[in-house]
């Protein structure tokens, strides 16, 4: 179901929290609305989801603008409090988080690697602003290598996920994850297609989405706050998969589709101590 952008916040976030608190040309709300939308098109209902968040701008500027069931998390731990509730709600409800590249590959990169080792039945949406700008603009470990922040004035140096062939889809995927994907805010309907397949596998989803953070990485990386700019010089680096120039650095599109092809946290653990309680025995 095609849905206008009016339509979208009249039906699934609070208005209140419209607009948020993010600056002026943050990209985060263009990414929030990729995920609101694909949600709509799938014909999922406020009731159907629980919506987590974390901390930082990613978690800040999401927090409660979901209309339904919803929570935040320690940093890092978001992840931690999913499985559980995995295990407690009805395997029908959907639960989507948003988080930060911090949040997910900094201090929570543990906790999210156990969720998709267990394929745990969610899906974290990675809303990358290219470093820790929430605290002002400090590199973090998806930073390009060679950007200016408040950390590195003389260029980001220090080896990352994102540096030297390394990718942070290859440990997920490692780990287990049933479905990886990665855009940026400017991909648009090509996102929506990518999180409605990353929601509707029974298993751990995660959908890594850099956007143009104009106050912080733009300007000291940039040298202005022009939101134009910052639009442009991340779509310059992106590329789809297969077709990835020298210079890119995001390869965009589904990195990895193994939906359905693994038993899901809760349904497995559910099973098995049934199991244990017919037969004394797994
Ligand atoms: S600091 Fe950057 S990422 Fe955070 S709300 Fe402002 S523009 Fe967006």
């Amino acid at each position: 179901m095609e849905y206008k952008a009016s339509e979208i916040t009249a039906k699934y976030l609070r208005s209140r929290k419209i607009p948020s608190t993010a600056c002026s040309g943050c990209g985060l709300g263009m990414n929030h609305k990729v995920v609101v939308q694909a949600i709509g098109e799938l014909g999922i209902e406020v009731a159907d989801v629980v919506w987590g968040t974390s901390i930082g701008c990613a978690g800040r500027q999401t927090f409660a603008t979901w209309k339904g069931d919803g929570f935040a998390g320690t940093h890092g731990r978001v992840y931690a409090i999913a499985r559980g509730l995995r295990i407690a709600l009805p395997p029908e409800k959907k639960i989507i988080l948003t988080v930060g590249d911090g949040d997910a590959f900094g201090i929570g990169l543990m906790h999210l690697i156990h969720a998709a080792r267990s394929n745990a039945d969610m899906t974290v949406i990675v809303n990358d602003n290219l470093g820790y700008q929430s605290t002002g603009g400090q590199y973090g470990w998806t930073t390009p290598q060679g950007s200016h922040t408040d950390s590195s004035p003389y260029g980001m140096f220090e080896h990352n996920l994102m540096s030297d062939g390394m990718d942070v889809m290859h440990i997920l995927k490692g780990a287990g994850a049933t479905f990886l994907a990665r855009h940026v805010a400017m991909d648009g309907a090509r996102a929506v297609e990518t999180v409605k397949k990353a929601i509707e596998n029974k298993g751990f989803s995660l959908v890594h989405m850099p956007y143009p953070c104009p106050t912080n990485f733009g300007s000291r990386e940039l040298g202005s706050r022009n939101q134009v700019n910052i639009y442009k010089w991340i779509e310059k680096q992106a590329a789809p998969l297969g077709q990835e120039k020298e210079d890119t650095v995001w390869a965009t599109g589904i990195w990895h589709d193994a939906s359905n092809s693994r038993p899901e946290f809760s349904e497995f653990v559910h099973e098995t101590l049934e199991k244990i309680r017919r037969t004394g025995s797994i």
